[in-house]
């Protein structure tokens, strides 16, 4: 009975073993703030090139689009309502860091804010696979207790090259310790979209730098023998929409500043009011306004997915396209200011995201129509071969896709 038991257990330990083999590696690389659009521009032409031998198209982001929330929601498969990473800035009094910020380490390094998903590399590591990440929001913590295999604390001023560079070290190891997911992550585009617009020969030369960066990535792969072996998926978490002064709501033109708390504000402003405050707060907010629309987070449109998550400030303001909501003492005191943003209604054409998958699995040469970023989850857990956590995406809706 021992020796019938022990061969079960050798029989399985084989099938682990080729189901291991089996497993595809999907390299999801993410560069930020690449509207879906900028690749007609004609200055990428290796990016061009990926979608031509692949699948491209316009992706949309989930609401708001917003970095941190998306690029959780690209490895989850769930809205930010549901992964809790509601927004880039949040306020939540019951958690030990209560003030979520991308500059504040301390709090988001704190698995609290993140516990409520799991990421896919959490997912593959417990199936028994390797992950790996070059930078990825939530990369860094030890979500449910569990960090990648490989991972840096993000460095912006870390070289694109070396990004890549570190990527292809990670696809050397030893085929038992090789990651089947590997993250990647570009910052330059979306901050030329901020500083110096969509349009601007800034955010021309940052696609022209990344797209390099692409081309060295896809030489080490075919310089390895392994381009055929690697799901490429080059996405991107949200757009970008041109800003002028003159499009600028002031919110304490509207309501009184002693009568509100802002917890974040730009594309979106979101805010309750003080106690005491609401009946006023609300006559004045829900009031038809020029340029954005005050609702009750519950009042949210279905579409948007948003407005259930208890982090979720009572009260939201969102902004018509291109218009950003401030504060005078906020524009006053602010170094710089933006000339683009994001954060917008989802649906909005500036919103739209890059989406190009290539290598073995996918169709060569597909336009596909536009889709969900909650999609890109499913796909991801198909290629790797792991069961995915329950989420919000469709398989169905990008099965075409793929070529088998
Ligand atoms: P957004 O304000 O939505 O445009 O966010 C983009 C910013 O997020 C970029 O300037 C990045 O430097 C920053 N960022 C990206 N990944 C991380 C990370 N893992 N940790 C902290 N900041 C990040
Ligand atoms: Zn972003
Ligand atoms: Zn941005």
């Amino acid at each position: 009975m021992a020796r019938f038991g022990g061969l079960i257990f050798g029989l399985f330990a084989l099938f682990l073993a080729a189901s291991a083999e089996a497993r595809q590696t999907v390299l999801l690389v993410s560069i930020d703030g690449f509207r879906a659009d900028y690749l007609s521009r004609g200055l990428t032409p290796n990016l061009a090139a990926l979608a031509a031998e692949g699948v491209n198209a316009p992706m949309r982001p989930a609401f708001p689009s917003l970095t941190f929330p998306n690029h959780y929601t690209l490895v989850t498969g769930l809205y930010p309502d549901h992964h809790g990473i509601v927004e880039n800035t949040m306020s939540d009094p019951s958690l030990a860091h209560p003030h979520f910020t991308l500059s504040d380490h301390d709090a988001n390094w704190d698995r609290a804010w993140w516990d409520e998903a799991t990421p896919l590399w959490v997912t593959v590591q417990r199936q028994g696979g390797h992950a790996a990440t070059m930078f990825w929001p939530g990369s860094e913590v030890d979500i449910q207790g569990v960090r990648p295999d490989h991972w840096l604390p993000y460095d912006q001023g870390m070289a694109d090259s070396d990004r890549v560079g570190q990527v292809l070290a990670w696809l050397d190891l030893p085929a038992a310790e090789r990651p089947s997911f590997v993250t990647l992550y570009f910052d330059k585009v979306d901050s030329a979209g901020h500083h110096q617009g969509p349009d601007s020969a800034g955010l021309n030369q940052a696609l022209g730098q990344i797209d390099a960066a692409i081309g060295l990535l896809v030489q080490g792969l075919k310089q390895r023998g392994i381009e055929d072996k690697v799901d490429l998926i080059v996405v991107a978490d949200h757009g970008m929409a041109a800003l002028a002064p003159e499009r600028t709501i002031y919110i304490d033109d509207i309501v009184s500043p002693a009568d509100i708390q802002i917890v974040s504000s730009s594309a979106m402003m979101s805010l309750s009011a003080a106690p005491g405050a609401e009946a006023r707060v609300e006559k004045a907010l829900f009031a038809p306004q020029k340029h954005m629309v005050c609702r009750k987070k519950q009042d949210m449109p279905a579409r948007f997915h948003y407005g259930t998550n208890p982090r979720i400030p009572p009260i939201l303001c969102l902004a018509d396209v291109g218009w950003v909501i401030t504060t005078h003492d906020f524009a006053a005191h602010r170094h710089g200011s933006n000339v683009g943003t994001h954060g917008f209604d989802n649906q909005a054409p500036e919103m739209a995201a890059l989406f190009i998958a290539r290598g073995p699995d996918f169709r060569p040469g597909l336009k596909h129509a536009p889709f969900d970023n909650v999609d890109v989850y499913p796909l991801m857990a198909k290629l790797l071969g792991v069961a995915p956590e329950k989420n919000d995406g469709n398989l169905a809706d990008v099965q075409d896709m793929l070529s088998r």
